[in-house]
């Protein structure tokens, strides 16, 4: 006679075993959908087939561009940057208008960059950047994670970032040229962009031979403009809008554009605070100092005794303060003070400090309508985030990501090469592909940070939505952050899918979901108790 409780268990095993396969299965699913691990172990290879002939021309030399050329020089053999920027001299970004904010590069940056650059962290290390295990998006709620083994992140101002991606790549790179201009126009044969016209600015390339760089950008006398054939244009230039300026004509298949604003202003300052350099190393870190209602600021160590300090408002709620003294006293007052507090005074704040009422988000779904078969867009020219949560960089360099698995996937024999000059012309669908890959892992940082800022009724809704859009994302989330200040578990797993570096499906694993669960129950029996 067989013991019932072995025939119970025996039947919950051969329950339980297919579930986990099918569960298994379903996060891979997400994972190589929605993110790029996947595509991680051969980022920074070249091509093993031999690189296509021709030019690929990136309008952009901004991190998205850079990037985009990075990979691209592995799978052609010319490549040319168009920026109108003289972005060798340091602090010259008249494009960039958040040059000078404070950024963080989550740990899905740091994962790219050290595929691209293999011994990238002593290269930041020598630019005195801070490789630490953190979670900013934890402490900005106001909590500390519990200790646990967060994923590491990089901690660097995002000029000494840009400055040194810019270089890496150069360096590494000899196929990379850059031409100081503005991209203003496109001819299209056969459903393909054919050249690429841009306007020449005065530039003073190559300044100093021996700096990284210097040699591979090209000096420039014309005056009017220049057309460039192209074998791929990739649209790399943030928010100038330039291929709605580009294609005009193709008005009735252009893709469907959502926008909403989450109506966010930043100031940003510097401070040298020498006194502080004894204060704790985790100051490194991005530390969430004032958190208000509708008000955050941030401080984070940039350089040895170099402070940037950083205050955001959800206008109109909380006006952003308009003068020194009143920014410096939202950070000296931090509760709990902080070491370096009482060092801080307006005189020790570096001038210009910098308010920005930031962009609406948008996001361009290429994916839905027709664009030329070489045509691509990657960075902000493709998705414009809420910089509050600190993920363009890392979308920009996912984006190169992509680029680089569609290159890959790609076989020579789909790539026509022309007998009269040896040009290489890529497949019609080329662009169509890399959109579909591209298109599921813009959506799930879209919904999910659409969803966050609509919790803020000063967020002004995209007009496909209404305020409560995003509800249950919205309280699942509250639910595992407040989970998350004593639980390590929960702790490290919004940390690594907020840094991207995990599909967001792991949120939703049984293990997570029934502490939420659970949580909840207990909530509402505290209530019943107290009735
Ligand atoms: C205040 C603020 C704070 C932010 N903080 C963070 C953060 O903490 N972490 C994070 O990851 N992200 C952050 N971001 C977002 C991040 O800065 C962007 O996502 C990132 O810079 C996008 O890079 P990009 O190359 O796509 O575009 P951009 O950096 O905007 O660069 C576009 C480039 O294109 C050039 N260009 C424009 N028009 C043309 C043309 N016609 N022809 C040729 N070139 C052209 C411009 O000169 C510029 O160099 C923040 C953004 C803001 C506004």
């Amino acid at each position: 006679m067989v013991d019932p409780s072995l025939l119970v268990l025996a039947c919950l095993l051969a329950l339980s075993a297919p579930t986990l396969l099918i569960c298994r299965a379903l996060r891979e699913y997400d994972r190589r959908r929605t993110t790029v691990l996947a595509d991680l172990s051969s980022l920074g290879r070249t091509r093993a087939s031999g690189l296509i002939a021709g030019t690929v021309v990136i309008a952009g030399g901004s991190i998205a561009g850079i990037a985009a050329a990075r990979v691209c020089s592995d799978h052609f053999d010319d490549v040319i940057i168009i920026e109108p920027d003289d972005c060798l001299t340091p602090n010259m970004r008249d494009g960039v208008p958040q040059y000078d904010h404070m950024h963080i590069f989550p740990n899905m940056t740091l994962q790219i960059m050290r595929r691209l650059f293999p011994n990238f962290d002593q290269q930041a290390l020598d630019v005195d950047a801070r490789i630490l295990a953190a979670d900013p998006g934890i402490s900005a709620q106001g909590a500390s994670a519990v200790p646990t083994l967060l994923p590491e992140m990089l901690f660097v101002s995002r000029a000494r970032f840009e400055a040194l991606f810019r270089r890496l790549m150069f360096l590494s790179c000899p196929n990379v040229r850059q031409v100081r201009g503005t991209v203003v126009g496109a001819t299209l044969r056969s459903g393909a962009i054919d050249n690429i016209t841009y306007v020449p600015h005065p530039s003073s390339y190559p300044q100093n031979p021996t700096s990284a760089g210097d040699a591979n950008c090209e000096k420039t006398s014309a005056q009017s403009p220049v057309a460039i054939r192209a074998t791929l244009f990739i649209d790399a230039s943030g928010s100038s809008s330039l291929s709605a300026a580009l294609f005009p004509e193709s008005a009735s298949t252009l893709p469907p554009v959502e926008t909403y604003d989450p109506c966010v202003s930043i100031v940003t300052g510097y401070a040298r605070l020498p006194d502080a350099q004894s204060t704790p190393p985790n100051i490194g870190f991005v530390r969430s100092v004032v958190h208000e209602e509708g008000r955050v600021g941030h401080v984070m160590r940039v350089e040895r005794d170099r402070f940037c300090l950083s205050l955001a408002a959800r206008a109109p709620s909380q006006p952003l303060p308009t003068s020194l003294d009143s920014f410096v006293s939202a950070f000296s007052s931090a509760s709990p003070p902080e070491p370096w507090t009482h060092a801080l005074c307006p005189e020790k704040v570096e001038r210009p400090w910098n308010p920005l009422k930031v962009d609406s988000c948008i996001w361009v779904k290429n994916h839905k309508g027709e664009r030329p078969g070489n045509y691509i867009s990657v960075g902000d020219a493709a998705m414009r985030l809420n910089p509050l949560f600190g993920t363009g960089v890392s979308k920009a360099l996912m984006d190169a990501t992509t680029l680089h698995a569609v290159l890959e996937a790609l076989p020579m024999s789909c790539v026509e090469r022309s007998p009269q000059d040896g040009w290489d012309s890529l497949p019609a669908g080329f662009s169509k592909t890399f959109f579909k890959r591209q298109a599921p892992r813009l959506q799930k940082l879209w919904v999910s940070n659409k969803a966050l800022d609509y919790a803020h009724p000063t967020t002004a809704v995209s007009q496909e939505d209404t305020r409560k859009t995003g509800s249950y994302f919205r309280w699942y989330h509250t639910s595992l952050m407040s989970l998350a200040k004593s639980d390590a578990f929960v702790a490290r797993t919004v940390a690594e899918v907020s840094q991207l570096s995990a599909p967001e499906s792991d949120l939703y694993a049984a293990p997570l979901f029934l502490k939420v669960l659970g949580a909840a129950i207990m909530k509402r029996a505290r209530g019943w108790q107290k009735k």
